[in-house]
């Protein structure tokens, strides 16, 4: 609490301290921002599909010993059009990319991906099979990477807190604002086609640069 005759504190520059201090006296103050965010990050419902071994974790993480419940992210839906998070669990063949990217196409705003174990992250011991992606990443944007082959149940959730906390942290308006909510976030992502050889086109361009790998002469 300030001292008297000093100014009160601004919502938004009050620190987790002077809250709490408010708490104790009564006094809840919050925003419209927070509420949102609060609610939103508190009320995750994923899309319910697995790719490979890593879906096996993410499937204990929703049982009664993990119990993602305690997150409020329990409610994994069968229809991308009720769900808010795509958990990449798995090996991403080549053959089955076109379709996660029909699925994120189809999930609404504002939405979240977390790419879950060395597969969906980089093709982890599969990468230098000609068949499967090196990366999920190449087509749709990940928010968070969790590492591992498999991970366990518990870095799921660490991942969970982690978007929560992100989810959290975001502004509804000004030079910051969720991307979801700017103008220009565009609202489906490109399908690629099997091509003869690769997808086509092999990752989205406006997503993804390959690194170039410069020849010696
Ligand atoms: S990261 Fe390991 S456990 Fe997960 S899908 Fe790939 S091979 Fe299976």
């Amino acid at each position: 609490m300030p001292a008297p005759g000093e100014p009160f504190p601004a919502a938004g520059t009050m620190t987790d301290a002077e809250r709490e201090e408010l708490r104790r006296h009564g006094i809840l103050l919050t925003s419209l921002e927070e509420l949102y965010n609060w609610g939103r990050s508190n009320s995750i419902w994923p899309l319910q599909f697995g790719l490979a071994c890593c879906a096996i974790e993410m499937i204990a993480a929703a049982t009664a010993r993990f119990d993602i419940a305690r997150f409020g992210a329990e409610i994994f839906r069968p229809s991308p059009r009720q769900a808010d998070l795509m958990i990449v669990s798995g090996t991403v063949t080549k053959k089955m990319a076109p379709l996660v990217v029909r699925l994120w196409n189809q999930m609404p705003e504002p939405k979240y991906c977390i790419a879950m174990g060395a597969c969906a992250i980089s093709g982890g011991p599969f990468k230098q099979g000609y068949n499967v992606l090196k990366g999920i990443d190449r087509y749709i944007p990940v928010d968070i990477y969790i590492p591992g082959c498999p991970p366990r149940p518990e870095a799921l959730l660490h991942g969970l807190t982690q978007l929560q906390a992100k989810i959290r942290g975001e502004h509804l308006a000004g030079p910051d604002q969720a991307q979801h909510l700017r103008p220009a976030n565009p609202g489906e992502l490109p399908i690629p086609d099997y091509g003869a050889h690769d997808l086509e086109p092999p990752h989205n361009p406006a997503r993804f640069s390959p690194p170039s790998l410069p020849r010696k002469a």
